[in-house]
């Protein structure tokens, strides 16, 4: 049995049809599709699990409470944090970067100091900063892109200097699909004792990540785009900073005792998880992480190598082909993730063509509006494929992107 099918009948999503056509899902870099594992954790306990973590002496509460927690110790373990506590909960990456620009520039960010963020940033790395340093009275610096939407870590030399308090570099941008040289740049920047946020929001869920052996300061990503629930999220952090900065929230479950005349926190990692979490979508990431482990191990993860090598050389191959069409970005580090134009063609005309023949893709600016500034454009298509899409789906991509092209010239 081929082991890209065998993943994919594990996914019950893709089985569909659309306008009576199978579904091509190559909108994997906003949501990716689920397994059964995780669909049948949260059926679990949507329909018998249901009860408040942490709080009650009973047994279904008790369930969820080892469920989710269960869940933190599979994050750890899959990320290489050294312990649950530097394992924060939240409802997703934006949640996480807004954690740290919140809190931890509440403490550190002053008047007259900055924080460096990369071009190529989604923005989510981008306002949470912006707002950070409104409120201080600092500056926001940019790492620049190449031409080829290219940063380099060597960069940052210039732009470091003892008034940046931070860096937020992006590991994968969500348009451009390159694999940055973030543990480059965190090396550097820690040179100069300035601490490094990584977005990982698509770094997660295509590379290998190991945060002592990058030694990031903080990591951030989200659940739903490595096969989980939405509106679930993680955010590693150093326990150092995690300890001496301020809770971001208050509120039940992050406390320690309550006065009115005064308040102690909970240790970490509840010290930044207030209110009733999102435990059942949270708890889902062990069945998710388990999946996104298992595919990238021993025969499947080189199956998986393999497609996804030959689908960008076909994909890339096949665009060059294609008269007016623009590709952005351009690196051998990259992954199946493809922005890109077509002259004379709007790229919302282009989806809505290919979503008549069930080929699900993006357009638009990605959120990453600078991005589409950088490349002189105000919207890019974007088909970004996961390890259970084929290849014969990206030609079935090309072929149907052919034809819209056709029609609309
Ligand atoms: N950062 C990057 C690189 C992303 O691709 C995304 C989502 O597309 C985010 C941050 C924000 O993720 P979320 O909307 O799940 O919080």
């Amino acid at each position: 049995m081929n082991a890209i099918q065998d993943i994919r009948d594990r996914v019950p999503a893709l089985a569909q049809t659309v306008y009576g056509k199978p579904l091509v899902y190559l909108d994997n870099a906003a949501t990716a599709q689920k397994p059964v594992e995780v669909i049948e954790l949260l059926n679990r306990m949507n329909s018998a699990t249901n009860a408040n973590v942490h709080r009650a002496m009973y047994r279904l509460s008790d369930e969820a409470t080892n469920l989710y927690e269960g869940a933190r110790e599979r994050v750890r373990e899959f990320i290489n944090a050294p312990a649950r506590e530097n394992v924060i909960f939240t409802s997703g990456a934006t949640a996480s970067i807004n954690l740290v620009a919140s809190s931890f520039c509440a403490k550190y960010l002053k008047e007259g100091d900055s924080v460096i963020v990369t071009e190529d940033s989604h923005h989510s790395n981008i306002v949470p900063w912006q707002l950070a340093c409104e409120k201080a009275g600092a500056s926001l610096k940019v790492l620049p892109i190449d031409e080829n939407g290219v940063w380099s870590a060597q960069d940052i030399i210039p732009l470091l200097d003892e008034r940046v308090k931070i860096v937020a570099a992006t590991h994968i941008s969500n348009v451009l699909g390159i694999i940055n040289p973030v543990k480059e740049l965190i090396e550097i920047a820690h040179r100069y004792g300035v601490p490094v946020l990584v977005d990982g929001a698509q770094g997660i869920v295509h590379t290998r990540v190991d945060v002592q052996e990058l030694d990031c300061d903080f990591y951030a990503f989200s659940a739903h785009k490595i096969y989980g629930e939405t509106g679930s999220g993680i955010l590693y952090g150093k326990e150092h900073w995690l300890e001496e900065m301020p809770p971001y929230m208050g509120g039940g479950d992050m406390v320690g005792t309550v006065t009115f005349a005064k308040t102690t926190y909970a240790p970490l990692p509840l010290k930044f998880e207030a209110g009733t979490p999102n435990f059942i979508g949270s708890a889902a990431l062990k069945p998710a992480l388990d999946f996104a482990w298992e595919i990238s191990q021993g025969e499947c993860g080189k199956a998986v190598k393999e497609s996804e090598s030959k689908i960008i050389a076909y994909m890339k191959g096949a665009l060059a082909e294609i008269d007016g069409a623009v590709l952005y970005g351009e690196s051998q580090n990259r992954i199946p993730l493809f922005s890109f134009n077509v002259e004379g063609c709007h790229p919302g005309d282009i989806a809505q063509i290919l979503d008549k023949m069930g080929i699900a893709v993006r357009t638009g600016m990605l959120c990453a509006e600078p991005l589409m500034a950088h490349f002189g454009v105000t919207s890019m298509v974007r088909a970004s494929f996961a390890p259970y899409n084929t290849l014969q789906e990206a030609e079935y991509f090309i072929s149907g992107l052919k034809r819209a092209v056709a029609m609309l010239r």
